[in-house]
C-alpha cells in the first residue's frame, strides 16, 4: 500500500503496521490499538463491507488512510463472521503494557484464524467438526492429513485418484484446503472442491513443507518417535507430506507446540464401507438435498445424542459405516442392551448433558489459549466420569464395559481443577479473580492483604496510640510518602525513638516505622502480585491440562462413543426398530421395512406402509421397479440403502425382519436435477456418475438407479438404461434396484434369469388413482400420469384432452381430418412410449401427412449392412417420387 517514500513519512505506530502486514499479506490484520482492533487500507475496505461497520479514515501526515474498527471484547463474533466467509484473519496483539520505555510499544501477531484453524466457541459450530486438509499429489496418486485443531484429531489417508480423495475427504467435510503454494489455481484442486458438497477455502503452503524428507523429520521430532512406521506412514510419501505441512501450518497460525496432537492414524479405507460424495448426498444421510438442513436427514432421525461430542461422532458413523462383522456386531451389541434398558438410558442421559465438549477444551487449552472458564468446565465434566464409568461398567456387552476406563482415569486431574478454580471464574485471566481461596497459601495471604488493607491500617494506629499515649495520631497516605504516621506538634515528645522523621508541616509532623512501610510495600503491590499470580497459578494448572491431554482424549473418545451408541439405543427402543442380522452372506432381505426418514415426517394418519425387499445374487439379483410417478418408488430404493447403511453404522433398523450381508460401497444415481449448479449438463453428470457405477461396484456392493437415461431422448434412455442393466447383471453381480419409468425394461426379466420385477401397486377407483405403497410382483403396464396431472391440479379441460390423445395414441386411428395418428410401438427395437405425464418430451408428433410417413418406414426398415451402393441410390430416387 506504500513506497518507500511515503513510508519514511508516516508514523512509527503505521509504520509498525505495514511491517506486520507485509508478513501476513494474505490475513486481514486485526491491529490491536488500546481497546480496539484496527484493520488498515484495503483491509479495512474489505472488512467494513463484510461487517457492515462504518469505514472512516485516519489522516496524519495528508494521506487519508482507510481504517474501521472493532472493540477487543466483541472481536470474536466479528471474526467468526470473516472465517465463515472463508476469509483468514491475523491477530496482531500488544505485548506490553502501553506507556513502558521509550517508543511504541512492541506488536506481534499472536495467531492467525482461518476457516480450517479456529478454536473459539464463538466461531465453531459446536456439533460438526472443524477440519483442515492438507493435500499433496504426484505421480503416485493423491495424498491428505485431516486435521482438527479444535480437538486434536489427526488423520492420513492415500488415495489413487482424485475421485477416491473426494470420497474420504467428503467423510469429514474439510473447511480448508491446504496445498502447496503456486498450486492453489491447480486443476486437482479445482476438481475437489467442485465435488465436495462444502466448498472449503483454498490455502497455500511453503512447497518445502510438503517434501517428505522434510515433514518426516518435522513430525518425528513432534511426535518425539524415532519412526514414523507406528502411523502406518511407511512408503506413503505423499500423505507424510501432507501431514508435515498440516501440522505445521497449525503450528504457524497457532504459535504454540500443539500438544494436543498427539496421534497420528491412517484413515482406513478397508474397514469402512465406501460411499461416494453424491451417493451420500442423494440419500440425504447427513443433510437434505434441497436446504441442506440436517433435519429431515438420516442423521437429523438418528441424533439423539446429550453431548456435541457424540453428535459429531455419530455424523461420522453414519459418513462412514463399517465394512468389518466384529466391529458391526460389538455396536449392535452395545445398542440392544442399551435399548433394553431405558432406567439405565435416563441415567446415563443424565450424566451426559452435564459433560461440557472435553475435545474442545482440552484443544484449547493444549494450544496456549482458554481460560479459567474453560478450566473449570473441565473440571466440572471431568468429575462426572466416574460416574459414567461405574454405570457403564454394569453393562454386559463389551464394548460399552471397555468404556468404562478410560473414563475413571482422570480423577486426580478433576479434584484439582475443582479445588483450584472458583465457580464462576471471570472471562480474562489476566485480572485475578480465578482461583479459590484455600488453595495457594501466598496467594491467600496477598488476596487478605489487598482486601483487608484498611483493617490493618486501623489495627496499627490504634496499636500506636495506645503504645504512645497519643491519641490524635493518625495512620495517613499520600502519593508521595505512601503510608505514615501523623503526630500534631504537641504530642511531638511522645514519639518513640524507632519512629523515622519524613516531613515537617504546619501543625504535625509525619513519621514512618519500618513496619508500616513492610505493610505499605505488600499492600500497594498486592493486587498487582494477586494478579500475576493467579496468572501463573492458572498457567500451571493448563500445563497439568495439556500433560493430561491423551488421557482426556481418550475419556472424550470414550464419552462420544457412549453418547452416540446411546442415542442409537433411543432411537431403537423409540421408533420401534429391530436388530438386524448383519454376516457375510450377499443377502439382503426386508421384512416390513419402513423409510427411516419419512415415517417420522408422515402427517399423523398417514401411516408408512411398510414393504418387503429381497436382494440375492442368486434369483433376484437386480430388481427391476416400475410405477407411477409418487408412487413411493424412490422411497422404497432409499429405504434399502438407507436400512443396509444404519445396520452397517451398528444401527437398529426400521422393519420387523432384516438380513443384511455385507456391503462394500453404496451407489446411488437419483433424481437428475440435483447437479445443476455445477454448470454441467445435467445428461453428462448422470452419464459421468453411472460410469463410476459401472467402473467400481464390485460384487459386494449396493447399486440403487433411478430413472437413468432420463436427460437424453427415448430412445437413447432407454437404450443405455437396458444395457446398463445387462451390465449389472452379467457383469459385475451387484445388488441392483433399478427404478425406471421405460416399462419396456420389464422385458429384461424373461431373458435374465436373476432379473425380478416389482411395482408399486395403484388401485384404480371411480377413474381415480390410489396409491396403495404396496410393492408387488410384476410390472406396471400402464401409465398413471394423467392421474397425477390431476392430482397436482391442471386445469380439467387439459387433463380431458390429455386423456383423448392418450386414447388416441393407443389405438393408432385416424383422426377427424383423416390424418394417422401416431402409434405407439411397444416392441423394445423401436419403443416409444414413456410412463409417467412428467417424464419426457411430450408424446404427440406433429401431424404427418401419410405418404411420408410411408417413406419413413420405408427408411427404417432398409437394412443398409447388405444394401449395395446401387440398390441405396435406386432407393432414394424411389422415396424422393413419393414425397
Ligand atoms: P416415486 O419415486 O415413485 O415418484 P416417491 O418415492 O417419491 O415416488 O414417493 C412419493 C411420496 O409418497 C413420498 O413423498 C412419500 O411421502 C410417499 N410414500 C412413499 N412410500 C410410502 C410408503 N411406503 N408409505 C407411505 N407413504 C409413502
Amino acid at each position: 500500500p506504500a513506497g518507500a517514500r511515503e513510508l519514511a513519512s508516516l508514523t512509527p505506530m503505521m509504520r509498525q503496521y505495514l511491517e506486520t502486514k507485509a508478513l501476513n499479506p494474505d490475513a486481514l490484520l486485526f491491529f490491536r490499538l488500546g481497546d480496539f482492533y484496527e484493520l488498515f487500507f484495503e483491509d479495512a475496505v474489505k472488512a467494513s463491507e463484510l461487517l457492515q461497520i462504518t469505514l472512516t479514515a485516519r489522516s496524519k501526515s495528508g494521506d487519508r488512510i482507510p481504517m474501521c474498527g472493532v472493540p477487543y471484547h466483541s472481536a470474536r463474533r466479528y471474526i467468526g463472521r470473516l472465517i465463515e466467509q472463508g476469509l483468514k484473519v491475523a491477530i496482531c496483539d500488544q505485548m506490553e503494557a502501553p506507556g513502558n520505555g521509550p517508543g511504541i510499544v512492541r506488536r506481534e501477531v499472536t495467531r492467525i484464524i482461518t476457516p480450517g484453524m479456529v478454536l473459539d466457541d464463538e466461531v465453531l459450530e459446536p456439533r460438526s467438526s472443524n477440519f483442515l486438509a492438507a493435500v499433496h499429489w504426484g505421480e503416485r496418486g493423491f495424498g491428505a492429513a485431516l486435521l482438527e485443531a479444535s480437538t486434536g484429531e489427526f488423520f492420513t489417508v492415500e488415495a489413487p485418484s482424485a475421485q477416491e480423495l473426494v470420497e474420504a475427504l467428503s467423510r469429514v467435510e474439510p473447511r480448508e484446503l491446504l496445498v502447496p503454494e503456486g498450486l492453489t489455481g491447480a486443476t486437482e484442486v479445482g476438481f475437489l472442491t467442485a465435488r465436495l458438497a462444502r466448498v472449503p477455502a483454498i490455502a497455500g503452503m511453503d512447497k518445502a513443507a510438503f517434501e517428505p524428507a522434510r515433514a518426516t523429520a518435522y513430525l518425528r521430532a513432534h511426535f518425539a518417535v524415532a519412526s514414523l512406521e507406528a502411523f502406518g506412514l511407511v512408503d506413503a510419501p505423499l500423505a507424510t507430506g501432507a501431514a508435515g505441512a498440516a501440522l505445521r501450518y497449525l503450528k504457524d497460525t497457532q504459535k504454540t507446540s500443539a500438544a494436543h496432537v498427539d496421534r497420528l492414524s491412517r484413515m482406513e479405507r478397508a474397514g469402512h464401507m465406501l460411499m461416494d460424495e453424491s451417493s451420500r448426498a442423494n440419500l440425504e444421510v447427513l443433510k437434505t438435498l434441497r436446504d441442506g438442513a440436517r433435519k429431515g436427514s438420516l442423521l437429523g432421525v438418528l441424533d439423539r445424542t446429550a453431548t456435541c461430542m457424540g453428535a459429531r461422532k455419530l455424523a461420522r458413523w453414519l459418513a462412514a459405516p463399517l465394512c468389518a462383522l466384529p466391529e458391526i456386531h460389538a455396536r449392535l451389541d452395545a445398542v440392544e442392551e442399551l435399548s433394553q434398558r431405558s432406567v439405565w438410558r435416563e441415567e446415563l442421559t443424565t450424566l451426559l448433558k452435564e459433560v461440557a465438549d472435553l475435545e474442545r477444551l482440552c484443544g484449547r487449552l493444549s494450544l496456549g489459549a482458554g481460560n479459567a472458564r474453560d478450566l473449570r468446565a473441565l473440571g466440572v465434566s471431568l468429575a462426572l466420569l466416574p460416574k459414567l464409568s461405574s454405570a457403564l461398567s454394569r453393562c454386559t456387552a463389551p464394548l460399552l464395559q471397555s468404556l468404562a476406563g478410560p473414563l475413571g482415569a482422570l480423577p486426580e486431574l478433576a479434584e484439582l481443577l475443582l479445588r483450584a478454580v472458583v465457580d464462576e471464574p471471570p472471562l480474562v485471566i489476566k485480572e485475578g479473580g480465578l482461583i479459590r481461596q484455600g488453595f495457594h497459601a501466598e496467594l491467600d495471604e496477598i488476596v487478605a492483604l489487598s482486601t483487608s488493607g484498611k483493617d490493618k491500617l486501623l489495627e496499627i494506629e490504634a496499636r500506636e496510640r495506645k503504645r504512645t499515649g497519643i491519641a490524635s495520631l493518625k495512620v495517613r497516605y499520600n502519593k508521595v510518602f505512601g503510608y505514615y504516621l501523623e503526630v500534631t506538634r504537641s504530642n511531638l515528645e511522645l514519639v518513640p525513638k524507632d519512629y523515622i522523621r519524613k516531613q515537617t508541616t504546619v501543625g504535625a509532623e509525619r513519621f514512618i516505622t519500618p513496619e508500616l512501610k513492610e505493610f505499605e510495600e505488600k499492600v500497594l503491590t498486592a493486587e498487582e502480585r494477586r494478579c500475576a499470580l493467579e496468572l501463573r497459578l492458572f498457567e500451571e494448572l493448563r500445563a497439568q491440562v495439556v500433560a493430561a491431554a491423551p488421557r482426556i482424549r481418550s475419556a472424550a473418545e470414550a464419552v462420544a462413543t457412549c453418547d452416540a451408541l446411546l442415542s442409537f439405543a433411543r432411537c431403537s427402543a423409540e421408533y420401534g426398530y429391530t436388530r438386524p442380522v448383519v454376516d457375510d452372506s450377499e443377502l439382503f432381505s426386508l421384512t416390513g421395512g419402513r423409510h427411516p426418514v419419512v415415517e417420522r415426517v408422515l402427517a399423523a394418519g398417514d401411516a408408512f406402509v411398510p414393504n418387503d425387499v429381497r436382494l440375492d445374487p442368486s434369483d433376484a439379483q437386480l430388481l427391476v421397479i416400475t410405477g407411477p410417478n409418487m408412487a413411493g418408488k424412490s422411497t422404497v430404493m432409499r429405504q434399502v440403502a438407507l436400512t443396509v447403511l444404519m445396520a452397517q453404522a451398528g444401527c437398529f433398523v426400521p422393519a420387523r425382519a432384516a438380513h443384511i450381508g455385507l456391503c462394500d460401497r453404496i451407489f446411488t444415481r437419483v433424481g437428475a436435477a440435483d447437479n445443476l449448479a455445477r454448470g454441467q449438463s445435467t445428461f453428462m453428470v448422470e452419464m459421468t456418475e453411472t460410469s463410476h457405477i459401472l467402473h467400481h461396484a464390485t460384487r459386494r456392493s449396493l447399486v440403487i438407479l433411478d430413472e437413468i437415461g432420463r436427460g437424453t431422448s427415448t430412445f437413447d434412455g432407454l437404450s443405455i438404461a437396458w444395457a446398463v442393466a445387462e451390465h449389472l447383471h452379467d457383469k459385475i453381480g451387484a445388488r441392483t434396484l433399478f427404478a425406471t419409468h421405460y416399462h419396456e425394461l420389464v422385458d429384461l426379466a424373461r431373458e435374465k434369469p436373476r432379473v425380478k420385477n416389482l411395482c408399486v401397486a395403484v388401485k384404480e377407483q371411480g377413474g381415480k388413482v390410489l396409491f396403495l405403497r404396496k410393492l408387488v410382483p410384476g410390472g406396471a403396464n400402464r401409465s398413471y400420469g394423467i392421474e397425477v396431472a390431476r392430482l397436482a391440479g391442471l386445469p380439467q379441460e387439459v387433463v380431458g384432452r390429455a386423456r383423448d390423445i392418450l386414447q388416441n395414441l393407443e389405438s393408432g386411428e385416424l383422426d377427424d381430418a383423416g390424418r394417422p395418428r401416431v402409434a405407439v410401438r411397444r416392441s423394445a427395437k423401436t419403443p416409444a412410449g414413456q410412463l409417467g405425464l412428467f417424464a419426457g418430451p411430450a408424446p404427440v408428433a406433429p401431424a404427418v401427412p401419410a405418404a411420408h410417413l410411408k417413406v419413413l418406414e420405408t427408411l427404417r426398415d432398409t437394412a443398409l449392412d447388405i444394401t449395395t451402393p446401387l440398390e441405396a441410390l435406386n432407393l432414394l430416387a424411389r422415396l424422393q417420387k413419393e414425397l
